[in-house]
C-alpha cells in the first residue's frame, strides 16, 4: 500500500470524506486551481534547473492534456505571469539547490518504507542553501487564491514528514519554507468612458498599472497615487518555520504514523468512518452532495456516478494519490 500526504490529509480533515475519495475511489474532477498549480510548479522546475521556462509544457499533451483548450491557454499564460514576477521579486540567485550523490533536489521524488508493507510517496520541491548564511531550507510552493497566514506553517503536516525524508537522506535542513504564489495574474485596469484609466482598487501591481499608463498615451503624473493604493498589494509570501530534530521526531510518531495506523484499521473495516460536520469542513466539501443525500437515506447512486472511479487500490498496492 501507497499514501500520499493527500491521503492522510483527507483522512484528517474528514474521515467519511477519505471514506468516499479513497475506500469507494471517487475522484473529482481537477480544479482550476489545481491546474493552475501543475502549470506553476513545472515553471519553476524548469527555471530552477536553467531550462526555459516552458520547457515541456506542451498545452493537450500528456500532464497538460485538458479540455477547453482557450480557457487552458489564458490559464497557462497567467501562471507564466505570476512565475515571473515571483522570480523578478526574490532573487534566488541568493540560493543553490542542495544535491544528492549528484542528483538536484527538485521535484524530488520521495518513497519512505513504512514498514508492514506501506510505503509513503511524494514530491519535495526544492531543498535550497543559502549562499551567504549557509542554513539549508526545505521550499514548497504553493498557488493560492488568498494566503495563509504566516503562523499557518507552524501547522503544516507535510513538511515535517518531508524533513524526516532528508534526514534519512543524510540532508538536515534548519526549517521549511511555504513559499505561496497567487494564482491570478494581476489585472490590466480597464478605461472610463472619459479616456482615462480606473482608480478603483483592483488587484494588480503598481508595474501593470503603470504599463496601462503608457499603452494607453496618459500622463503618469496624474495616477502618481495609484503607486501607493496598489503598495500593498503582493502576489507572494513566504512563510517561514525553524524546526528540530525533536519536532520532526514527535511529529512523525506521534501524529503521522499514528493517522496511518488508524487508515489502516479504517481500510480493513466494514463500518463506514464518522463524518465531521461542520461549516468549515464542508464548506469545500467536493462530495458535499453525496455525503447529504446520504444522510437523508436517499439514493446516492446518480450522484456518485458523476465522479471519475479510481482502481481498486488497497488489495492492489497501487498507489493512491
Ligand atoms: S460534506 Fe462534510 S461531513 Fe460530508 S464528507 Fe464532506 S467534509 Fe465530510
Amino acid at each position: 500500500m501507497k499514501y500520499s500526504y493527500s491521503q492522510i490529509k483527507t483522512f484528517g480533515k474528514c474521515q467519511y470524506k477519505w471514506h468516499l475519495n479513497y475506500k469507494e475511489g471517487l475522484v473529482p474532477p481537477p480544479s482550476d486551481v489545481m491546474s493552475f498549480g501543475k502549470f506553476g510548479h513545472k515553471m519553476i522546475e524548469n527555471v530552477l534547473y536553467g531550462r526555459d521556462i516552458l520547457h515541456d509544457i506542451v498545452v493537450g499533451e500528456g500532464e497538460f492534456d485538458m479540455t477547453e483548450m482557450q480557457e487552458i491557454q489564458d490559464m497557462l499564460d497567467d501562471a507564466q505571469t505570476v512565475v515571473e514576477l515571483f522570480l523578478k521579486t526574490l532573487p534566488l540567485s541568493d540560493w543553490e539547490t542542495v544535491e544528492v550523490d549528484g542528483e538536484p533536489l527538485i521535484e524530488k521524488k520521495l518513497e519512505m518504507d513504512l514498514g508492514r508493507g506501506t510505503q509513503y510517496i511524494g514530491y519535495i520541491d526544492w531543498v535550497a542553501r543559502h549562499k551567504s548564511s549557509g542554513q539549508v531550507w526545505l521550499w514548497d510552493f504553493k498557488f493560492r487564491g488568498s494566503f495563509l497566514p504566516d503562523w499557518t506553517e507552524e501547522l503544516d503536516l507535510q513538511k515535517p514528514t518531508y524533513m524526516k525524508h532528508l534526514y534519512d537522506l543524510g540532508v538536515e535542513p534548519i526549517g521549511t519554507i511555504s513559499c505561496q504564489i497567487k494564482n491570478k495574474a494581476p489585472k490590466v485596469p480597464t478605461l472610463t468612458k472619459k479616456g482615462g484609466l480606473s482608480k478603483a482598487k483592483i488587484t494588480t501591481t503598481w508595474e501593470t498599472y503603470y504599463q496601462a499608463i503608457i499603452d494607453n498615451g496618459l500622463d503618469p503624473a496624474d495616477y502618481e497615487d495609484m503607486r501607493e493604493k496598489l503598495a500593498g498589494n503582493t502576489w507572494f509570501q513566504l512563510s517561514r518555520s525553524f524546526r528540530q530534530p525533536e519536532e520532526i521526531d514527535r511529529t512523525w510518531n506521534e501524529v503521522f504514523l499514528r493517522t496511518v495506523d488508524k487508515i489502516e484499521t479504517q481500510w480493513s473495516s466494514d463500518t463506514p468512518p464518522p463524518r465531521s460536520i461542520d461549516f468549515m469542513s464542508c464548506n469545500m466539501c467536493q462530495f458535499r452532495d453525496i455525503c447529504i443525500e446520504d444522510l437523508k437515506g436517499r439514493d446516492t447512486e446518480d450522484l456518485k456516478a458523476l465522479f471519475n472511479r479510481r482502481e481498486k487500490q488497497h488489495a492492489s498496492k497501487d498507489t493512491i494519490q
